[in-house]
């Protein structure tokens, strides 16, 4: 290993959620620790910091998965106490106001200002004692079998080296370190991209911040609203969360890469016109959930404006997201992937900032304690029936379309107390046929990936 490089007991790369837990936690256990994040301009910052680019929803259930009391979170992050969410299919609508899973958060949830959370992280990470690196990329990562275990050469955008005793990969969805670094350790007929191939792993999400006249944004301050079975692909759907004032986040996640072509039954989809050629982009998809809903009573580009102060470009942004199933880390070589870079994202509901802080902070303490080799079955005890929901739940949808989904919704509001998410996982709700379906086809995937066999990079596949 290069002698003379600067050196730390835990580096970490990447500087969003997951990064950023994993610099307090390994600080305030005593460790030297750098993080380095690439930095990202955006027009709601001022300087660079993590890219930041969310819906920004947190539920109920979630603040506990997070592991940070609700009372510690400042209060100008939370942006909108949620009473509820909205469900709309084709021809059918379910109103949820409960996720029917315990909490301690009292409501609904919230929608927060990803921007100021992920700020907040950064200062704790430093008061902690944490050297953040904002501006600086890490360009690649050598890992090396030392006396004592493994040691790392980072190298940076700007040619200078840092050499880590352990790392921990935050790089999120794009995993431009993660799979190189991975690779390292698995034979050479397989490769991290398998599982994490950014362009099958993830989905493209696109967002944009939209004021909204009062009238309108009143009948939704106070929940989340997804369209489902309105656009083509896998888990694709459009989304509107209110944020502070009358401004509201109006995006949509879908596939990478789709074509329209292989799309079956692409007349049943509302957000597709009979002459697009190709998928629409976002800021097309858009623009046309906008007219669909609204259109009929107001002017969408002057009544319904973009704001062009927020996002990272004039209002909007694009991001992709982890849309897969999770990995092992090699911990045995003192490496940790945590967050979006793992693939703990939830593909049905693409919650994944609550993961991503909760992985990243026991990264953060198990390297800093010399006990990184607990890390891949500890994360499983504190995320394992949450990832187990999520994948059990996407792969149910998977394959759904437009019909599926009012068959559903109709289930849905058959139900003796519809109105609560646990509906469709409870036994005792699920009275009739159509329910006891639903039911049974998401327990038979549960009873597949019980277990953690949802992983799909296993501990034992590395050779280290
Ligand atoms: C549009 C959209 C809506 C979403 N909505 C929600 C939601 O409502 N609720 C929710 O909980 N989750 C949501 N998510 C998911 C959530 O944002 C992610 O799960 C979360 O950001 C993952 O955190 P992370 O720290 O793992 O990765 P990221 O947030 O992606 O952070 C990774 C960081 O690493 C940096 N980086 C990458 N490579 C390098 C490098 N080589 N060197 C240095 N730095 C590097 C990047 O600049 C970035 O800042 C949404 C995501 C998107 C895109």
């Amino acid at each position: 290993m290069t002698t003379g490089s600067e050196r730390a007991d835990v580096a970490i790369v990447g500087g969003g959620p997951a990064g950023a837990a994993a610099a307090e936690q390994a600080a305030a256990y005593g460790a030297e620790t750098v993080l380095f994040e690439q930095g990202v301009p955006r027009e709601d910052r001022e300087g660079l910091g993590p890219d930041s680019t969310d819906a920004a929803g947190m539920l109920d259930y979630w603040v506990d998965i997070l592991d940070i009391p609700f009372s510690e979170i400042p209060d100008e992050v939370v942006l909108r106490e949620l009473e509820g969410c909205d469900f709309v299919g084709p021809t059918s609508e379910v109103e949820l106001n409960s996720t029917g899973i315990d909490a301690s958060y009292p409501g609904f949830g919230f929608t927060f200002d990803r921007t100021r959370m992920d700020d907040w992280l950064h200062e704790r990470a430093t008061d902690a004692g944490a050297d953040l690196r904002i501006g600086t990329g890490v360009s690649a990562l050598e890992s090396e079998r030392t006396s004592s275990g493994y040691s790392h050469r980072l190298t940076l955008a700007s040619g200078e080296e840092l050499v880590a005793d352990r790392v921990v990969l935050a790089d999120g969805p794009q995993r431009r370190i993660t799979i190189d670094a991975l690779d390292q350790f698995l034979p050479d007929d397989r490769s991290a991209s398998d599982a994490l191939s950014p362009p099958r792993a993830n989905h493209i999400a696109y967002q944009e911040y939209r004021e909204f006249p009062p009238e309108l944004f009143s009948e939704f301050d106070d929940r989340l609203k997804f369209w489902w079975g309105h656009i083509p692909g896998e888990t694709a759907y459009p989304w509107i969360f209110p944020n502070d004032g009358t401004v509201a986040r109006v995006g949509l996640t879908m596939p990478i890469g789709m074509d329209l072509t292989d799309v079956p039954n692409r007349d049943s989809y509302k957000l597709l016109r009979p002459g697009d050629a190709r998928i629409p982009t976002g800021g097309e998809y858009v623009r046309r959930l906008l007219e669909a809903e609204y259109g009929d009573e107001y002017d969408v580009e002057s009544e319904i404006p973009r704001v062009e102060d927020r996002g990272k470009s004039k209002g909007t942004e694009t991001y992709p997201i982890s849309s897969t199933r999770p990995i092992d880390s090699p911990v045995g070589a003192g490496i940790a992937v945590a967050g979006g870079a793992m693939g703990t994202t939830s593909a049905f509901h693409e919650g994944g900032y609550h993961v991503a802080v909760r992985t990243g902070s026991i990264a953060g303490r198990l390297a800093a304690s010399g006990t990184l080799d607990r890390y891949n079955d500890v994360w499983k005890r504190a995320i394992g029936a949450e990832i187990l929901r999520n994948v059990s739940f996407a792969d149910m949808v998977a394959d759904y379309e437009p019909d599926d989904w009012d068959r559903v919704f109709e289930v849905v509001n058959g139900m003796t107390d519809a109105g609560s998410a646990g509906v469709l996982l409870d036994r005792k709700y699920a009275a009739g046929i159509g329910a006891s379906k639903i039911l049974a086809g998401y327990k038979r995937r549960k009873f597949r990936y019980r277990n953690g066999r949802y992983v799909q990079l296993a501990e034992d596949e590395y050779a280290v």
